[in-house]
C-alpha cells in the first residue's frame, strides 16, 4: 500500500513518495509529512545482523513505498559506498560513558552527507518515475555544511543544476573554502550579505513563486531542494538512529527492548525530527534531547511553549546551528496540532507576522519526549578541552554543544539511561575552534597548521575532504545582496 504524504499547509494536497521528493517544498510553503509514520516490520534483533545499507533498505521502503526494491537498492547502493572512508557508513563510539555516533564519514565530513549523498539518486529515480523533461534546479541555502555536501552530491549529475546561496560572513573559513572550490558544470554558489535565515527566507520566496515556477518551466526548468525540508533527506536520516540501536544491541552494550536516550545539536530541526520518528517507528528511544548554542530558540520552545524568533542572531562557534527560524518544527507543530493544516497554518502566519506563536497546552503535552537546553560558547569550548583531557578524543564545535547539554541534563534529572550523541561534524572541519579550545595559545598558527597539530594531538587520519581543499582554486566568487537573490538565480538560468 502507498504511503501518501501530505502538506502542512493545506489539507487537501496530496503526494506519492516521489512526487513529494521531486516537489521538495509543497504549496503556500508547506512541507510534507507522511499520512502516518510507519512501523517498522523486521525485529531489532534481526537488524541488528545487517549492514547499514540493509537497514538504509528495511527504513527506507517503509516511506518510498512507490519505488521498486530494485530502485531503492540502487539508490542506497550508489550512496552508501567508497566514498565514506568507514564501512560501517557510521560509527558508534564509546567515550566518557555516553556513544558517540559519527555520522561524519562522508565526503564532506558533516552529517549531512547521510542524506545528500542519496538525495540526488532519489530525485533522480523520481523524476524518472514521474515522466519529468524539465532539467531540476537545486536550490539551496546553507549554514555551512548543507552547501557543500549538497554540491558534492549532485555535481555533475545528469539533468540537474544546483545554486547553492551561503552568508558571505556566517560560515567557517574551511566551510567556505569547500564549497568556492566545487568543481563540476552544473554547481553555482553566491554568497549572500546577510545571515542564514536571510538565504532560507529567499530561497523559501522563489520556490513559492508560481510567477516563477511558470517562467522556468517555460524554459525547460523547475526547482527542487536539497534543503532539510525535503523528505528525501529526512528519510535517510531516520536510518541511523535504527543502525545506531542495532548496533548497541549487536555489541552487548544494551538488552532487547532496552530504553536509550538520544542527543542532537540542533539547527534546522530535521535530525532530532528524524530521531523522534525512528522513536516512533519503533526503536526503544526514551527522550529526545535538543541541544542548542547561543541561538537558543528551541530550548526557549520546549521550556515555555512559545516560539519567538525575535532576537539578536548570534555567530557561534557551531554555525551550522545558527538558525532562529527552525524549519522542520513545523512537521512536529502539524502532528501534534492533529495533523490540520488549518491549525499549523494559524502558527506559521503568526510567526511569518509576528515571529513568534505560542503552541496549546495539549501540543506541549504530546511534545514531552523531548528535552530541551542550549551550551553557551564557554560550555562548549570546555565540553572540547574536558572530553580531550579525559579521553584524548577530540570532538567538534557541534558535537560539544550536545555533549555540555547532555551533561547538563544528567546533572539536572541523575538519569542514567544509556545515550547516543549525534556527532555531526569532523573536528578537522572547525580546525580553529577545536584547537582553541584545547589551548588557546594555537591561535597563532594557520589554518592548515592547526590542521596537521589536530593529526599529531588526535590520531586521526587527516581526512580526505581537508586535504583536497590545501590547493584547491577558487572558482566561484559571486557576491550579491539578500533582495537580488532571484535576479543571480535568473541570470544562471537566462531567464
Ligand atoms: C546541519 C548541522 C546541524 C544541525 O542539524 P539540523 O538538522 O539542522 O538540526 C548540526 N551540526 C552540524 C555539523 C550540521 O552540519
Amino acid at each position: 500500500m502507498n504511503l501518501i504524504y501530505k502538506s502542512t499547509r493545506n489539507n487537501n494536497e496530496t503526494a506519492t513518495a516521489s512526487e513529494a521528493i521531486l516537489k521538495g517544498l509543497a504549496d503556500q510553503g508547506g512541507l510534507f509529512v507522511p499520512t502516518e509514520i510507519p512501523k517498522l516490520d523486521v525485529p531489532m534483533t534481526e537488524l541488528a545482523k545487517m549492514s547499514y545499507q540493509d537497514i538504509a533498505y528495511e527504513v527506507m521502503k517503509l516511506y518510498l513505498t512507490d519505488f521498486t526494491e530494485e530502485e531503492l537498492r540502487h539508490c542506497i547502493n550508489s550512496a552508501y559506498d567508497k566514498k565514506f572512508d568507514t564501512e560501517n557508513i557510521a560509527e558508534l563510539v564509546k567515550k566518557d560513558g555516553a556513544y558517540y555516533l559519527e555520522l561524519f564519514h562522508g565526503a564532506t565530513i558533516a552529517f549531512k552527507d547521510m542524506a545528500l549523498s542519496i538525495l540526488p539518486y532519489l530525485l533522480t529515480t523520481s523524476a524518472k518515475k514521474n515522466q519529468v523533461k524539465n532539467e531540476i534546479v537545486i536550490l539551496t541555502a546553507t549554514s555551512g555544511d548543507t552547501g557543500k555536501a549538497a554540491l558534492a552530491g549532485f555535481a555533475d549529475v545528469p539533468g540537474t543544476k544546483i545554486i547553492v546561496f551561503y552568508p558571505k560572513h556566517g560560515v567557517s573559513p574551511i566551510q567556505e573554502k569547500q564549497m568556492v572550490t566545487q568543481r563540476g558544470d552544473n554547481t553555482y554558489v553566491i554568497g549572500i550579505e546577510g545571515n542564514f535565515d536571510d538565504a532560507q527566507t529567499g530561497v523559501k520566496k522563489m520556490f513559492s513563486d508560481p510567477e516563477l515556477a511558470k517562467e522556468m518551466d517555460a524554459a525547460g526548468f523547475q526547482f527542487s531542494s536539497a534543503n532539510s525540508i525535503n523528505i528525501g533527506r529526512l528519510v535517510p536520516q531516520v536510518v541511523y538512529y535504527v543502525y545506531s540501536y542495532a548496533s548497541l544491541l549487536a555489541r552487548g552494550e544494551v538488552a532487547e527492548g532496552e530504553k536509550i536516550n538520544v542527543v542532537v545539536p540542533t539547527g534546522n530541526f530535521g535530525n532530532i525530527l528524524a530521531a523522534s520518528y525512528a522513536k516512533q517507528m519503533g526503536v526503544p528511544i526514551e527522550k529526545l534531547i535538543c541541544a542548542s548554542n547561543e541561538n537558543k530558540v528551541l530550548f526557549d520552545f520546549f521550556t515555555t511553549g512559545c516560539y519567538d524568533r525575535n532576537r539578536e542572531f548570534i555567530l557561534t562557534s557551531s554555525p551550522s546551528m545558527d538558525i532562529l527560524i527552525s524549519s522542520n518544527l513545523e512537521r512536529l507543530i502539524y502532528q501534534t496540532a492533529g495533523r490540520d493544516a488549518e491549525k499549523n497554518n494559524e502558527f506559521m502566519k503568526s510567526l511569518a507576522e509576528n515571529g513568534t506563536y505560542t503552541i496549546t497546552e495539549d501540543m506541549k503535552e504530546q511534545m514531552k519526549d523531548f528535552y530541551g537546553n542550549y551550551a553557551s560558547e564557554k560550555e562548549t569550548a570546555e565540553a572540547i578541552h574536558d572530553l580531550y583531557k579525559k579521553t584524548g578524543y577530540v570532538m567538534d564545535t557541534h558535537t560539544a554543544v550536545a555533549s555540555s547539554v547532555y551533561g547538563k541534563y544528567v546533572k539536572e534529572t541523575g538519569d542514567t539511561t544509556k545515550t547516543v550523541i549525534a556527532s555531526t561534524a569532523s573536528p578537522y572541519k572547525f580546525t580553529r575552534s577545536v584547537m582553541n579550545a584545547i589551548d588557546a595559545s594555537y591561535d597563532s598558527q594557520t589554518d592548515f597548521q592547526l590542521v596537521d597539530e589536530l593529526c599529531k594531538i588526535s590520531g586521526v587520519k587527516v581526512p580526505q575532504a581537508i586535504e583536497d581543499i590545501r590547493s584547491a582554486a577558487v572558482l566561484h566568487d559571486t557576491v550579491c545582496e539578500t533582495e537580488d537573490m532571484c535576479k543571480e538565480v535568473k541570470k544562471i538560468l537566462g531567464i
